[in-house]
Parts: structure tokens; C-alpha cells; sequence
């Protein structure tokens, strides 16, 4: 006998790290309404949700002010739903996981009256999901079941093993002891059986079933009333007359920390009847308890479980693997739930208001349960649920904390009185649709080839098909021994009629003789082959087992390749997922690279056409440069030709000098010759003297109103020379080489200009009018007018008007003749405003035209002046003044 060690009613979980999760699947089942012309309140609106209307008394009450509630559910059943329908959306997956070794729990919930029992148990053609479930189980299974007590439960929540033997001695012993046969006559016909619940015609069948397991089942059923376990299927005699209160039943937790009920019938059935017959056993029970006791049935909870024992076949398929680590114990757990409604609706009085408190209690712990789960999960908190405060969520309570699929079937009647209960449900049912359980885990494989049991029925069918081709029946033929018989001599008439008779005997005594002698011959010949058949048969006895072994070899072998088989399986499979990670990783790639892409070509295109302003830009810079260059051209040449005039000016200028330093050597040479003479000079120069104080006032009067500096000292001239020599030190920071001795350079010209110009502002407030000026000689003469005054002196009509840079010069002095402006070029022009014309007549040159340099401006002016005090030469000095507008 072996104990299996592995049993797993919920197998409490591992906590792996991924380890799968999927939701309580809820489903609603609407019952039809009692009758026609009840108030309806719940109405479904799609196939998975449902919407409560208020009853009109509520909305009375409530002054008329409701609302509409919907609520979704995995799945919503209308009225018409028919079982067969809600059992294969509902129940056969549960089956399906049970026969492929996983739980499962389904409940159904809802207030009494609601259809609970209705949906679990159904009634005669009507059956409920209990039933079909059976059926189900045992259409798919059926041919594979292990013999009785093969699989036999301990008292641990565990599963031994016995032996053939074993099994075999314990089915002879409960056959003894059930004396009275048990026929279907003899139990009460008021039971339905099972045939009456379902249509054979709706019976279902799993597609999936390992063959190569033996398998067994085992049902329990208790009841949970007012917080304490029943045994339903406990044997123990019920006193009609003075009645025991039934022995309740504790929970204990097994060595995998599963929870079940201690001590609990667990009965093997092998067919859908047996099996209904066990639960219709239990539900009489039940139903006689409530009577006797004084229960109301709706207030207590049901819990049918179906636990399914397998066991794979050995390597031969013939008997069951002995190994315990082999065994799987799976189980389906069906619960008709207590009526949710509250107390006080029920009007329960005395022991009935504390049981249906009870029941409430167990409910509320139910939903307690669910909350708190729903929190943990949810928000990652870890309160502890409250399992233990009732028996039916502690008996679950492995479903929820380790794994199995739960569902549950919310039952509703749509009636107004059901209402605000409904209401309840509803929410409920919402909320334990947010509650996840880890699904079950596949079982593993045994490692054994698939097909065992079929190949060994086959062997065995071949095996006696062989025999009995070959020496037939073993049995003797009576035929063949007539024939035998007959063969054999006949024998005589043995009637002994007269005493004398002395042939009769010694005939049949030779004939018995002769009998002998064949008879000995046949035994000896029966001997002789039954030996040689006897060796032909060891012979081929031990061919058979070489057979058997090179088959047992062939199986081993074949097992180890499926063994490697799996693996590859399980490679290939690691690689296909492997493969579809990285195929989706390419793919990302591939969009990333597009994006890159359609980056690139945005920058590429951005590129180009930055390039394309690039050329553009660089093409009208070409241009502008051009553009500058020829403008730079022009000025040069502008100003070249400028440069050029004031040189010649000032060449003129130079040879004024010369020719007014002559004039003066002459005078100088006269007034020698005229002193050295005697004192009778000539009359006739006499006249020209007054000229001098006129001129004199005359050059005052402009020094006055011209900004303009000082004339430089003169050769030869008044005392004052030493004075004016060094005024002129002062005013001019590049003072020219002696004018007499010789003209300057052309680029000393050009420099000095050019030094001098943005200094003349400030040599301008250097020279105040300077008394010492009131001394000179020079009679410049000048108009008395304000234009006169402000922009220069008049000077002879002769006299040609000075260079524009001269009249720059006057500009300056005066401010408006021409405007200085910065060039785009970065230099500057000169606009010019006004045009002056400055005719200098000298007696002795009459037709010379000068024109002044303009950075000698002032002492242009001034050496012009200084030619008026010359006696003889200058009767008049005036400038002619042309404006331009
Ligand atoms: P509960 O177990 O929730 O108290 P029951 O299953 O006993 O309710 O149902 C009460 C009554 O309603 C029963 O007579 C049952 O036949 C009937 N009933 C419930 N649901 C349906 C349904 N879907 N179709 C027809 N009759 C139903
Ligand atoms: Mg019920």
C-alpha cells in the first residue's frame, strides 16, 4: 500500500515571481418572473450587462427621485437560458481543468428564491450544472477508471494506492457486508435518478482525456449551517424517535496546507447514477435534518465536492505506476450558497433570527474576504484576510491564496420585492469581479510514452487471436471425444443369459484387453505430444520474453525519445518565444530606423535648402563686394582728382608766396633805394599809404567775425612777427616748411589736410580774436551783411574762388556750406551746399587765379591777406560770393 504524498487539493501556491492571475469569473443568471403581471426591476441589456430599475413603490417612497444602475458581468443569462447552455459557458471548463488536474470552485449566490439551487442542482429534465457536471465527467473518463479501493482516501486528506490484491480483497469484503442487494426498487421512487434530470441526448464528453491514466473518483458532500460542518454521507443511524443532533465536523489543514473538512465520508462511485444517487443520498439527509430540527434549508450552505484521483499507467499500460509522486488529486468544488438577504427580512424569531444572523455572518465574511483581497491586490497592501472568521471562506480559502479557477453564478430574481437585496448582490458581485487567483498550474508529465493503454489492449487482443489460430480451444471438444471413443473396438454384448456361457466373458475380456493395449498406445502418444508440444510452448514462451524484453527495451527507448521529444518541444517552443521577442524587437527597430530615416531626410532636405540661402547669400555678398569695390573706385578716383587740385592750389599758392615775397623784396629795395636816395621819393607813391589803416581795420573786423585761425606770421612784417610766429606755433600742429624756400610735397599736403581737418574745432576755440591781430597790416576787405560776416570776406572781383576745399574750410568755420557725412565705405564726403568764389586782382598779376588748399584754409586766407598791405600792388581786395541752393 502506498500513500501518495502529493495530493493536492488546492495546491497552495509557490509564489513564484510571474506567476498568472486571472479574475473570479462572475456570471448573472436572471430567473423568469413568478408570474405575468409582477413588477420586473431588472432588465439585460447586452450579453454582459444589466440594468436594475427602481420598483414604483421605491420611487414613491424616495419622492419619485431613482436612479438606473447597470452592472457587467463576465456574462449575463436572460430567462430563456437553458441549462445546458449555462452549463457549457460555465461548468464544463471548470471539468475540462478538473480531468487535466486542476480545481476549481463555482458558486452560486443570490437571495433566497432567486434560482440558486435551481441553477446548481435543476430539477427531473431540467438537471443543474451539479449533475451535467457528473455526467460529463464519467462520459470522459469512464473507460479509463482504476478497479474499486485501488485509490483509496486516508484520513489526511491524502490518497493511497493498494495493490490489485489488496483492492480486490476489499471489494469482496464490502460485498459481504451489503447482504441486501441494492436495486433501484428498493430505494424510495420519490428520488429522481439521474436519468430523469438530463436528456441523454445533452450529455458531454471531454475531448482530452490522457488515456494512459487510470482514474477515480470520490464525492463529498457536507453542509455548513449556523457556522458548523455536516457530514452529509456519514452512515450513522438518524433516531426517528428521539433525534440526535447530527455530530458536526471540524477543519484541519493537511501537510500542503490545504483545508478540509476532518473526518468526512468520501465515497468512490464509477458511474453518473452512482454518483447522483450519492448526492440525492445527502440531499435527503439534509432535507430530514431541516424537518427534524426545525432548519430553514436556505440558510445554510452546500458543498458537493468531486475529487478526481489519477494515476498514470506503467510503461506496459497494463497496471497502475506504482509511485506515489505520480498521483494527481484533483477537485471541483460546487456550492449552493445561504440566501443573502438580510435578517430581518426573513422575520426570524428566537434560534432562527441567531442562525440567519449567522449565515449572514458568513456571507459578511465572505465579502470581508473579497474586499480585502481586492485591496491587497490592487494597492500592493498586505492586511490579512480574514478567512478563518467562517467556516465556508476558511474551507476556500486555498483558492484564493493559492490557485484554482473560481466562478460564481449570480443568481437574480428580477421581482420588485428583491429590489434593494438585489441591489446588494449587485455590488457584491462587482466588487469580487476585481479579485484575482493564480491559475493552475499545468501537471507535469510522467515521462512514460503516450498510447500505452492502447497498445497494450492491442497486444492483448493479438495475443489470443495467435492462440487460438494455433491450437484452438483448450477446452475439450465433446465431438472430437465422441469420435475418439468410437475409434476404439467395440464392445461385445456382455448379457451373461445361460451359466454355462463361457464365450461371452473371455470375448469382452479380450476386447477390454485390446481397449487397454489402444488406450496405453494413445497415452503413450498423448504423451509423447504433449511433450513436444510442451517444449514447442516453452520454446515459444521464451521467444515471448525475449520479445517482451526487446519491447520493454523498445518502450524504455521510446520513452527516452519522447523524452527528448518534450525537451526539443519545450526548446523549440523557448525559441519560437524567443524568436517572437525578437521579431518584435526588429519590428521596433524597423520603426525606429524609419523614424531615423524620415529624420535624416528632413535634416538632408533642411541642409540643402540652408545650402541654397548659403549660395544665395554668398552670391549677393559677390555682389555688394563688387558693388563696393566700384564705389571704392570711384572715390579713389574722386578723390585722387581732388588730391590733385589742391596740389595744384597749392602750387599756386606757393607761387603767390614767391611772387608776394618778391613784390616785397622790390618794395624792400625801393624803400632801401628810396632811403639810400634821399628823402624825395616819389610823389606818386604817396596816395597808396592811407590805404594801410583801412585795410588794417578792415582785417581786424574779419578776425573778429572768422572762427578761423590766425594768418601765419609774415616774413619781413611788423614788430609783432615774434608774437604772431608763435600764435601760429600754436594753431598749427604741422606747420609747413618756410613758404618761401619751397612748395611742399604733394602727400604733405594730403597728410596735413588731412591732420588738420578734425582738429579745426578745436584750433577754432583755441584762437579767440587776438589783439595783437588789430596790429596787422592786412586791410581785408568785407561786407558789412550778416551772410558777409558769417561766411568770409569779400574780396576783389577778380580774385577766382578758392578751392572746395578752401570753401570746406569756410564751411567749417561758418557751419553751412557743406555737409561732412560718413561713407558707406567708411570714409567720408563732403556735400557740398553753397559755392564760393574767391578773385584775388593783384596790380602786378593781374589775371592769376588761385585756389586754396582746404587744410591750409585759414592761412590761405591769411597769406592772401597778407598780400593787401603790400604798398603799390593792391588798390582792392574783395571775394565774390555764388550760392548754390
Ligand atoms: P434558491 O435556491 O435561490 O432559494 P430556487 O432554486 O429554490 O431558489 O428557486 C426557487 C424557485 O424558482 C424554484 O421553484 C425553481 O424551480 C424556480 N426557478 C428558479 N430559477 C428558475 C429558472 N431559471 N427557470 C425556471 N424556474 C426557476
Ligand atoms: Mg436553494
Amino acid at each position: 500500500m502506498q500513500r501518495a504524498g502529493k495530493g493536492k487539493t488546492p495546491r497552495r501556491a509557490k509564489k513564484p515571481s510571474n506567476i498568472e492571475k486571472d479574475p473570479v469569473g462572475v456570471y448573472c443568471r436572471i430567473r423568469p418572473l413568478g408570474g405575468e403581471d409582477e413588477e420586473c426591476c431588472v432588465e439585460m441589456i447586452s450579453s454582459s450587462t444589466i440594468q436594475l430599475h427602481a420598483p414604483d413603490g421605491l420611487k414613491a417612497n424616495r419622492n419619485g427621485e431613482y436612479k438606473e444602475t447597470q452592472y457587467s458581468f463576465k456574462k449575463v443569462f436572460g430567462i430563456k437560458t437553458t441549462q445546458i447552455e449555462l452549463f457549457k459557458d460555465v461548468a464544463k471548463p471548470l471539468m475540462e481543468d478538473l480531468i487535466h488536474g486542476k480545481n476549481g470552485l463555482l458558486f452560486t449566490y443570490g437571495v433566497t428564491g432567486s434560482g440558486k439551487t435551481y441553477t446548481m442542482t435543476g430539477s427531473p429534465g431540467e438537471g443543474g450544472l451539479l449533475p451535467r457536471s457528473l455526467d460529463m465527467l464519467f462520459n470522459s473518463i469512464g473507460p479509463f477508471q482504476a478497479k474499486r479501493f485501488v485509490f483509496k482516501p486516508d484520513d489526511k486528506n491524502g490518497i493511497e494506492i493498494q495493490s490489485q490484491v489488496d483492492a480486490l480483497l476489499e471489494r469482496q469484503k464490502r460485498d459481504n457486508q451489503q447482504s441486501v442487494p441494492k436495486t433501484p426498487s428498493s430505494r424510495q421512487r420519490a428520488d429522481p435518478e439521474f436519468a430523469d434530470m438530463i436528456n441523454p441526448e445533452e450529455a458531454c464528453k471531454s475531448e482530452t482525456v490522457d488515456e494512459d491514466c487510470c482514474y477515480s473518483v470520490l464525492v463529498s458532500y457536507i453542509e455548513i449551517y449556523n457556522n458548523y460542518i455536516y457530514d452529509l454521507l456519514e452512515d450513522a443511524p438518524f433516531d426517528l424517535i428521539r433525534p440526535k443532533p447530527p455530530q458536526s465536523k471540524i477543519l484541519r489543514e493537511d501537510q500542503n496546507h490545504n483545508m478540509y473538512v476532518a473526518g468526512c465520508t468520501e465515497v468512490e462511485v464509477k458511474s453518473t447514477e452512482e454518483a447522483f444517487e450519492v448526492f440525492w443520498k445527502g440531499q435527503k439527509k439534509r432535507r430530514i435534518a431541516n424537518t427534524q430540527l426545525n432548519r430553514e434549508s436556505s440558510r445554510s450552505h452546500s458543498v458537493f465536492t468531486v475529487k478526481l484521483v489519477q494515476a498514470p499507467l506503467d510503461a506496459d499500460g497494463d497496471y497502475i505506476l506504482q509511485d506515489k509522486n505520480q498521483v494527481n488529486v484533483s477537485q471541483l468544488c460546487l456550492v449552493d450558497l445561504a440566501g443573502s438577504e438580510r435578517t430581518n427580512r426573513t422575520r426570524a424569531e428566537g434560534s432562527r433570527l441567531r442562525e440567519a444572523g449567522n449565515i449572514n455572518q458568513s456571507l459578511m465574511t465572505l465579502r470581508t474576504c473579497m474586499e480585502v483581497l481586492r485591496e491587497n491586490q490592487m494597492c500592493g497592501t498586505n492586511r490579512m484576510v480574514p478567512y478563518r472568521d467562517s467556516k465556508v471562506t476558511h474551507l476556500f480559502k486555498n483558492y484564493f491564496d493559492g490557485e484554482g479557477k473560481v466562478r460564481m453564478i449570480v443568481c437574480v430574481n428580477p421581482k420588485a420585492d428583491d429590489y434593494e437585496e438585489t441591489l446588494l448582490v449587485m455590488r457584491f458581485a462587482e466588487m469580487t469581479q476585481e479579485v484575482e487567483v493564480a491559475r493552475p498550474v499545468d501537471r507535469p508529465i510522467c515521462g512514460l510514452a503516450a498510447g500505452r493503454r492502447q497498445r497494450n489492449q492491442a497486444f492483448k487482443e493479438e495475443l489470443s487471436r495467435r492462440l487460438e489460430e494455433r491450437g484452438g480451444p483448450s477446452n475439450g471438444d465433446p465431438g472430437l471425444m465422441n469420435q475418439l471413443i468410437e475409434s476404439l473396438p467395440p464392445l461385445p454384448s456382455c448379457e451373461l443369459s445361460d451359466p454355462s456361457d463361457d464365450q461371452t466373458l473371455p470375448r469382452l475380456i479380450e476386447v477390454l484387453e485390446r481397449r487397454h493395449r489402444i488406450r496405453q498406445m494413445m497415452t503413450e502418444q498423448f504423451n509423447q505430444t504433449a511433450n513436444t508440444i510442451k517444449s514447442k510452448l516453452q520454446q515459444f514462451d521464451s521467444q515471448l520474453t525475449a520479445k517482451e524484453t526487446a519491447l520493454y527495451d523498445q518502450q524504455s527507448k521510446l520513452g527516452e525519445k519522447d523524452k527528448v521529444i518534450n525537451n526539443q518541444r519545450t526548446e523549440l517552443e523557448r525559441l519560437e518565444k524567443k524568436s517572437k521577442t525578437l521579431e518584435y524587437k526588429i519590428d521596433i527597430l524597423q520603426k525606429t530606423t524609419e523614424m531615423y530615416e524620415q529624420d535624416k531626410r528632413s535634416l538632408q532636405h533642411e541642409l540643402e535648402s540652408r545650402e541654397q540661402r548659403l549660395q544665395k547669400e554668398l552670391a549677393e555678398k559677390r555682389r555688394l563686394e563688387q558693388r563696393m569695390q566700384g564705389m571704392v573706385t570711384d572715390t579713389r578716383a574722386k578723390w585722387e582728382k581732388e588730391c590733385e587740385r589742391r596740389v595744384n592750389a597749392k602750387q599756386l599758392e606757393m607761387q603767390n608766396k614767391l611772387w608776394v615775397k618778391d613784390e616785397k623784396l622790390k618794395q624792400l629795395k625801393a624803400i632801401v633805394t628810396e632811403s639810400g636816395g634821399g628823402l624825395g621819393s616819389s610823389p606818386t607813391e604817396q596816395p597808396r599809404k592811407p590805404e594801410r589803416p583801412s585795410r588794417e581795420r578792415d582785417r581786424h573786423n574779419a578776425q573778429k567775425r572768422s572762427a578761423s585761425p590766425p594768418p601765419p606770421s609774415d616774413l619781413g612784417q611788423t614788430p609783432l612777427r615774434q608774437n604772431r610766429a608763435t600764435v601760429r606755433a600754436v594753431q598749427d600742429p604741422f606747420p609747413t616748411s618756410t613758404p618761401s624756400s619751397s612748395f611742399p610735397s604733394v602727400a604733405s599736403c594730403i597728410s596735413d589736410w588731412e591732420h588738420r581737418f578734425p582738429t579745426d574745432s578745436g584750433s577754432q576755440s583755441r584762437e579767440p580774436g587776438t589783439p595783437q591781430f588789430g596790429n596787422r597790416t592786412l586791410t581785408p576787405c568785407h561786407s558789412a551783411s550778416s551772410v558777409g560776416r558769417r561766411r568770409g570776406q569779400r574780396w576783389a572781383p577778380e580774385t577766382e574762388a578758392p578751392a572746395a576745399a578752401f570753401v570746406s574750410e569756410l564751411d567749417k568755420e561758418a557751419g553751412t556750406r557743406g555737409n561732412v557725412f560718413k561713407t558707406r565705405g567708411g570714409g567720408q564726403a563732403v556735400q557740398f551746399t553753397d559755392i564760393e568764389t574767391l578773385k584775388q586782382e593783384c596790380p602786378t598779376a593781374p589775371s592769376r587765379k588761385r585756389r586754396s588748399g582746404s587744410g591750409e584754409g585759414p592761412t590761405q586766407t591769411d597769406n592772401i591777406e597778407n598780400r593787401a598791405p603790400v604798398p603799390n600792388t593792391s588798390s582792392s581786395h574783395g571775394y565774390q560770393k555764388r550760392r548754390r541752393p
